[in-house]
């Protein structure tokens, strides 16, 4: 096999960035597989040159002239930068290949703009692509294994490109580690409710942890887990295994019915800082926050209460919200999330507005046979931009009434300084703050307030909601100009658009 230039790039950010927010954090946002994949493409034998874009490289300049390949990862929110990107090294020779939740969720898009578009991805899928190496066009081939893989290269393999991204963060360095795949709950919505759980090896991840102690005087963990702690005992023995207690800063994303007082006393003694778990919705979906049945007033003061407790044990702890699932009617819903702003004051509240992100889910398919899902640009799926489920109960200017009541709600300055007061450690308490008057809180507010009043006084804006146009309302072809910049002019032909019901189409024969 010839010995190929190969380029990866892990996009991080949605396009070019100045923004203090972005400075800080982006690069503590990389994914793992980008810098799996560069490892078994040097494994191979290749050259390989990884950038992972926060938004400040120029990426034209940072990769070799005459790449062979480039290997490009992305969320959906990512996609229209990654197809200008594809379309400009396509111009210059190059193969292209896309990875990451935005191929999985849509392929047959995405492969009218790549090469090969790829489902998961193991070493042989990677081999085999690197073996062929080609022009696909004008759709390319979309390869996947059956199932994720059994085993990851580690930090220490991965190091080599994980060290210059982490260099990018100024203050806060935190290095992505996973021990488990998939997960054992079936929320409706949710990308990993199909893939079966896995946990990974223990014996690299007490390896890592021991590695990445000579390299930090403390280190930081993201654990990018879709639920961490499936196999509590398990993962706790390897890292009290692995290094001293409170050697470490971990931070998890982890279900509430995981989270005993119990498990809270050990997570804390190993030095877990941060948790968020989703809480989702007040009507549905009890078994991940250990609710049951129960609903409504109820599920708020039990939730509450936990998360309370777990605030005892934690600086930090943020609980993730679903918006406009079909379960949520009239002015409740936002209510009861409202009294549990007031009785779980520490808690930093995630809102996500309901997004159908292709096939990641069955639940999509319903939507789609119910023609519910709007074909709002990719750049805009990002939970909060925009809302590409029609919702089932409200008005679209009635649910974004409830959404800015519910937003106002939590980042007023009373809201705020319940938080700081009922947080005891500084960077949690300052964080806290820093979010609710940035673009997360305040940001938020004005995006949806200028979203409902165009859907109250501008009749094509309202009709593109509606489905009676499929005119892309001028206010989102703009922004998505101005977000991408100069690669704006690389985007292709008709990339702005895309089939919503694909998914549907690919399965009714
Ligand atoms: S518990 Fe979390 S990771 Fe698991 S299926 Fe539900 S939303 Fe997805």
């Amino acid at each position: 096999m010839r010995k190929l230039r190969i380029g990866i790039i892990d996009l991080v950010a949605k396009g070019p960035t100045r923004a203090l927010f972005a400075r800080v954090m982006n690069a503590n946002l990389a994914s793992i597989m980008p810098q799996v994949i560069a490892t078994w493409c040097e494994e191979e034998g290749h050259d390989v040159t990884f950038v992972c874009y926060t938004g400040f490289e120029n990426l034209v300049e940072e990769l070799p002239d005459n790449v062979d390949l480039v290997f490009i990862g992305a969320f959906t929110e990512a996609a229209q930068l990654a197809y200008a990107l594809s379309n400009l090294f396509r111009s210059r020779g190059a193969v292209t290949v896309i990875g990451g939740p935005h191929a999985r969720c849509y392929p047959q898009d995405a492969a009218k703009y790549f090469d090969y578009v790829l489902g998961f991805t193991d070493k042989a899928v990677v081999s085999s692509i690197l073996q062929d190496c080609s022009q696909h066009r004008p759709v390319g081939v979309r390869i996947a294994a059956n199932q994720q893989p059994a085993m990851l290269p580690g930090v220490r393999e991965r190091w080599k490109f994980m060290e210059p991204t982490l260099k990018k963060a100024p203050f806060i360095k935190m290095v992505p580690m996973i021990a488990s795949l998939g997960c054992p709950y079936t929320c409706s919505f949710c990308i990993d409710s199909t893939v079966p759980y896995q946990p990974l090896d223990f014996g690299v991840i007490k390896e890592d942890l021991r590695f990445l102690s000579k390299k930090f005087k403390r280190p930081l963990i993201g654990w990018h887990d879709p639920n961490f702690g499936v196999r509590f005992n398990e993962i706790m023995d390897a890292i009290e295994d692995a290094v001293p207690p409170d050697s470490f800063d971990f931070i998890a994303e982890s279900s509430l019915s995981l989270l005993s007082e119990a498990h809270l006393q050990r997570l804390k003694r190993n030095g877990f800082k941060a948790l968020l778990p989703g809480i989702e919705s007040w009507y549905d979906l009890g078994g991940k926050s250990k609710t049951g049945k129960t609903t409504g007033l109820e599920k708020v003061r039990q939730v509450a209460g936990h998360v309370n407790m777990i605030l005892r044990y934690m600086p930090y702890i943020q609980t993730n919200f679903v918006l406009g699932l079909d379960a949520d009617e009239g002015a409740e819903p936002f209510e009861l999330t409202k009294q549990f702003v007031d009785l779980a004051p520490g808690a930093f509240p995630g809102y996500s507005l309901l997004s159908a992100f292709g096939q990641a889910a069955p639940l999509n398919l319903e939507y789609q046979r119910a023609n519910r899902v709007l074909p709002f640009p990719f750049h805009f799926l990002n939970n909060n931009q925009a809302m590409n489920v029609k919702p089932k109960n409200y008005s679209w200017p009635g649910f974004y009434e409830h959404v800015i009541d519910l937003v106002k709600y939590t980042y007023s300055w009373r809201a705020i300084f319940n938080r700081y007061r009922a947080t005891d450690a500084m960077i949690p308490r300052w964080m806290n703050v820093v979010r609710a008057v940035s673009s997360e809180g305040f940001g938020r507010i004005k995006h949806h307030s200028d979203v409902r009043n165009r859907l109250n006084n501008d009749g094509q804006f309202r009709g593109y909601f509606e489905q009676e146009s499929s005119e892309l309302p001028r206010f989102y072809t703009d922004l998505a100009r101005k977000d991408l910049g100069p690669l704006w002019d690389w985007l292709p032909k008709g990339a702005m658009q895309h089939d919503p019901n694909a998914y549907l189409k690919s399965v009714v024969v």
